[in-house]
């Protein structure tokens, strides 16, 4: 893995041996970026290469979704493919080149009533005169008995992470969209069998993921079901289900369970600040502005429709160039004002 420096401040933050921070420091930046997926360091390559030095606050993980992708096939510039997590790590890399800082800090609550813009982390507070929000989403849980109990030790959202686990063994894969077929086509290197369990008789999944899960003989299909529960005693044992046509349930023996149902935009820290749609993106422009003058948002975390790593970083971009203008017009409207003074 690449090696990411820590340069910033806010490592150099004295902390007292029990780890709490002594005095909450305060931190001024021109363009702060919350989240380090595609977008979050698209915008970090825009805005370092504006001189802006933007602070990107990677939160739980470098790369965010684009990073538990094993191969992608689709991002332009890789003939032969590139992992998730290799092409965040090259972003990463050409970002930092440029100056752009990044620091592994969550961001624990934002007041975009102020200005400059607060936030709040468990070290430093940091003051952003721009803002690029790249947060993304998460992974919808099915909400079913067993899927907390058995979370981590039998049921899992990451097939790159998880997959090797279970060689030779069977897994339930949920969800008819490219999230389960490509995952699961992933796991068919591991597992013996694949059963991939849709609530219709139709995937939602593009027509090539489609063709790929049909011819691999390890997967195998069961349509119109959903699951009830997921069962076992030290680790999964079985899924139990029903059929939503007949109304008939079923029972499947398994290994483990991955759950690709979908994805939740992570937003927390915007409701009421922000505006948001009835399911929680926020709402942007066609120039990446929010309803908060300053505030930009890229990625999927303003985007229901297409959810592509390429349409990412290239929103990253132009949020980081729409932050840039909003800068230099504010720093030209409070020269106009001083002189005015
Ligand atoms: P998605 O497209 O929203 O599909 C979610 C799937 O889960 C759907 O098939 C849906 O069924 C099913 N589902 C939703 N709620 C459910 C529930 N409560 N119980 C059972 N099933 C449920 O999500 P995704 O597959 O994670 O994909 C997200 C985005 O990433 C998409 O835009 C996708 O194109 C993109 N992506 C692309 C690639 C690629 O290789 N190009 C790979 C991964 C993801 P219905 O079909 O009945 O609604």
């Amino acid at each position: 893995m690449t090696d990411i420096s820590l340069s910033l401040d806010i490592n150099r933050l004295k902390r007292t041996k029990a780890g709490k921070q002594q005095k909450q420091e305060a931190i001024d930046r021109e363009m702060v970026i919350i989240g380090a997926g595609p977008a979050g360091l698209s915008a970090g390559l825009y805005g370092a290469r504006a001189m802006l030095k933007p602070l990107i606050l990677v939160g739980p993980a470098l790369g965010g979704q684009a990073a538990t992708t094993d191969e992608m096939e689709n991002y332009p510039g890789f003939p032969d493919g590139i992992g998730g997590l290799d092409l965040a790590e090259q972003m990463s890399l050409q970002a930092r080149q440029f100056g752009a800082e990044i620091a592994y800090e969550e961001v624990t609550s934002v007041d975009l009533s102020a200005y400059p813009f607060v936030l709040k982390t468990h070290g430093p507070l940091i003051r952003a005169r721009s803002m690029i929000i790249c947060t993304g989403t998460s992974p919808r849980q099915l909400g079913i008995p067993g899927e907390k109990e058995f979370w981590g030790r039998g049921v899992s959202t990451c097939a790159t992470c998880d997959g090797f686990f279970y060689r030779d063994k069977t897994v339930v894969v949920v969800g008819g969209g490219d999230s389960a077929l490509d995952e699961g086509i992933f796991l068919t290197r591991f597992a013996e069998e694949v059963i991939v369990v849709h609530r219709r008789d139709r995937l939602r999944a593009g027509p090539t993921l489609v063709a790929r899960a049909n011819s691999n003989s390890k997967i195998r299909f069961v349509w119109n079901t959903v699951l009830d529960e997921i069962v076992g005693d030290q680790s999964v044992k079985r899924v139990r289900g029903h059929d939503v046509k007949t109304g008939e349930s079923l029972d499947i023996s398994c290994d483990g369970v991955f759950i690709y149902v979908g994805l939740i935009p992570n937003t927390q820290l915007f409701r009421d600040q922000l505006e948001l749609d009835k399911d929680g993106y926020i709402v942007t422009d066609k120039r990446q502005r929010t309803s908060v003058e300053g505030v930009f948002a890229a990625g999927d975390v303003q985007d229901p429709w297409f959810r592509q790593v390429v349409i990412a970083a290239g929103s990253g971009a132009a949020a980081a160039i729409e932050a840039e203008r909003f800068l230099s017009e504010k720093a030209f409207e409070e020269q106009q004002q001083q002189v005015a003074d």
